[in-house]
């Protein structure tokens, strides 16, 4: 590729708009172009970096055994209503009509739609397993794009989808996924670690998220010191061997639940002055068996969100920026979160992790909490024990000290079990002739997200370090010709010799001066520079830069071929 002919608009100044380094380098790299808020254009390097994202992650994909599908983005509103995530979802789900005034979404992710596929064609045990997966743009109405591609409104995701006759079966896809993740992201050369996590508003099992270690993460996670234990916050807090365990099909009805003080569903609503076919989620939180504080949702159409005090009735709205107050008889003081608007997201996800993270914030070191999250129909949805770990508590596996860091989630696997097959009847016939609804896993890669968080990790105050598994090209043959015709002719003819290598190379073979384009280099982070000049040609050689290091090796250029390779 020759830069002369190539379209790669660089900027000398980071954009305004721009926050963490990805994003200001990406732009000024011309690498993305922002048409409107969380929507890019990718432009021709930026794209290659994606491109080869993905095939790494499609490969290690087609290594595992799952096969590589296309779904639609659009979905219609009837799938979502099968499994009452067409109420549940929130905002984030963009939703618009046809012509037909039929409803229908942009798909934030595929659960429905390949559930749907898999429940027409596969009837017999025999069928079973099957993983399909698929390299898509997805879009999620996020309350706050930001980063560029990091937190994109529109984004490239991969999502595979396991369906199982067993729980074994189920078990294994999904550890085969967690080993090809690894590989996918040990190619591309991330630093990451795999941490429990919650599983948030997919719902299912468990899961874990692949975390890239960088401070400009998003998330938070605890990681001990000693062993292999990693958790993100959330999941690090729910791990209370005293506490009943409350997950999944066992959870018991409000009114079961054995902590005292805990409020039904009709007192939560009776004080909150609202008809229980309003509430549609509330977290209780339960100090010490204390009620402390509730998130309550009501109606989600108004986004009417309030956190109230159970205990002294004191009620809080959103403020304009941030939580304001305190809840003055509660047992416990009381910090809001900061940095939340009047569009504080309305979905269980985040409020979730917002009343986590306030009772971590809140509650370092003292407590025992209990969280308690209830639906719509005032069935219990949710129980979790949190404990606040701080960072000299005992590691939950081995003892070890925990430690806090910061870390962007580039990947998430997550063990569905029958949450979706049981509501969408996607069932096939055992060995015995009985029908059974098949076991599911799902699995997401943000393989645009990873362009940004590679950048993250790598990176200079001169730009970009490209990983060279996914460097837009691996190396740049910079020719110094200018006036000499000698310099530009030999730059041609290594270009050539490059190119017959298989070498994956860009030519800067502008008329630009050496400045600019080796500014130019190590701003797009080409791991490597070939620089040939009117001195080298004299002597010989031919200069190769290693961006990341700096370091200079001279090549000879008569036997470049062998001295290269
Ligand atoms: P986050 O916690 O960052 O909002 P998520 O948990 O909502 O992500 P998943 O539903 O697990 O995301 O989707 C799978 C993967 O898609 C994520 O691990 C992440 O890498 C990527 N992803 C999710 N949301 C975005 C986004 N808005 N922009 C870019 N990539 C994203
Ligand atoms: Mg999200
Ligand atoms: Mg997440
Ligand atoms: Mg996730």
């Amino acid at each position: 590729m020759r830069l002369s002919k190539y379209y790669v608009p660089t900027l000398k100044e980071d954009p305004a708009d721009a926050e963490v380094v990805s994003h200001k380098l990406l732009m000024r790299a011309g690498m993305i172009r922002k048409l409107t808020s969380g929507i890019y254009n990718y432009l021709p390097l930026g794209l290659r970096s994606i491109n080869k994202v993905a095939k790494i992650v499609r490969e290690e994909m087609d290594r595992a055994g799952a096969m590589e599908v296309l779904l639609p983005t659009v979905q219609p509103a009837d799938l979502w209503k099968e499994t009452g995530r067409w109420e549940y979802y929130g905002k984030e789900l963009l939703r618009f009509k046809d012509r037909h005034d039929r409803d229908y979404c942009l798909g934030p992710t595929h659960e429905e739609v390949i559930t749907d596929l898999v429940r027409g064609e596969i009837k017999s045990y025999k069928q079973l397993p099957v993983n399909l997966y698929q390299v898509q743009t997805k879009f999620r109405d996020e309350i706050r794009p930001r980063f560029g591609l990091m937190r994109g409104r529109e984004f490239i995701m991969k999502d595979a989808y396991s369906f199982d006759k067993d729980e074994e079966g189920a078990e294994k896809s999904y550890f085969d996924m967690f080993e090809a993740y690894k590989a996918a992201f040990s190619r591309i050369g991330l630093r990451f670690k795999p941490v429990q996590a919650d599983s948030g508003a997919i719902g299912g099992d468990f899961s874990h998220e692949f975390m890239v270690l960088a401070d400009t993460g998003e998330d938070t996670i605890a990681s001990c010191r000693s062993c292999e234990f990693g958790a993100n916050l959330e999941k690090a807090k729910v791990a209370v061997p005293d506490g009943p365990d409350m997950t999944g099909a066992g959870c018991p009805a409000m009114e079961d639940v054995a902590t005292p003080g805990a409020h039904t569903v009709e007192e939560v609503c009776d004080f909150l002055s609202i008809t229980p076919d309003k509430l549609i989620k509330t977290l209780l939180f339960v100090v010490d068996g204390k009620p402390v504080a509730g998130l309550v949702r009501g109606d989600r159409e108004l986004n009417d969100i309030k956190l109230r005090n159970l205990v002294g009735g004191n009620e809080i709205e959103f403020a304009d920026e941030a939580l304001v107050g305190k809840l003055t008889n509660a047992p416990i003081g009381f910090a809001g979160p900061a940095g939340l608007d009047k569009d504080v997201p309305v979905y269980a996800d985040s409020e979730l992790k917002l009343a986590t993270d306030w009772v971590a914030g809140a509650n370092k070191g003292d407590t025992h909490v209990t969280h308690l999250s209830l639906g719509r129909d005032c069935a219990v949805a949710e129980y979790a024990d949190l404990r606040v770990i701080e960072p000299t508590d005992p590691c939950p596996e081995c003892g070890g000290a925990i430690e806090f860091t910061k870390g962007i989630e580039v990947g998430h696997v997550f063990k569905l079990g029958l949450k979706y097959s049981e509501k969408m009847e996607a069932t096939f016939l055992d060995e015995n002739g009985k029908t059974r609804p098949m076991v599911m896993g799902c699995y997401g890669i943000g393989v645009s997200r990873i362009v940004a968080s590679a950048i993250e990790q790598n990176y200079d105050e001169n730009g970009c370090i490209f990983p060279p598994s996914i460097a837009p090209f691996e190396v740049c043959l910079i020719s110094l010709g200018g006036k000499d015709q000698d310099v530009a002719d030999k730059a041609e003819e290594l270009y050539a010799e490059i190119m017959k290598m298989g070498v994956d190379a860009a030519f800067d073979d502008r008329k630009e001066r050496p400045g600019v384009k080796f500014a130019e280099a190590d701003l797009i982070g080409y791991p490597m520079q070939l620089v040939l000049g009117g001195k080298g040609l004299k002597s010989g050689i031919i200069e190769a830069k290693d961006r990341k290091t700096g370091e200079k090796i001279e090549l000879p250029l008569d036997g470049f071929a062998e001295a290269f390779a």
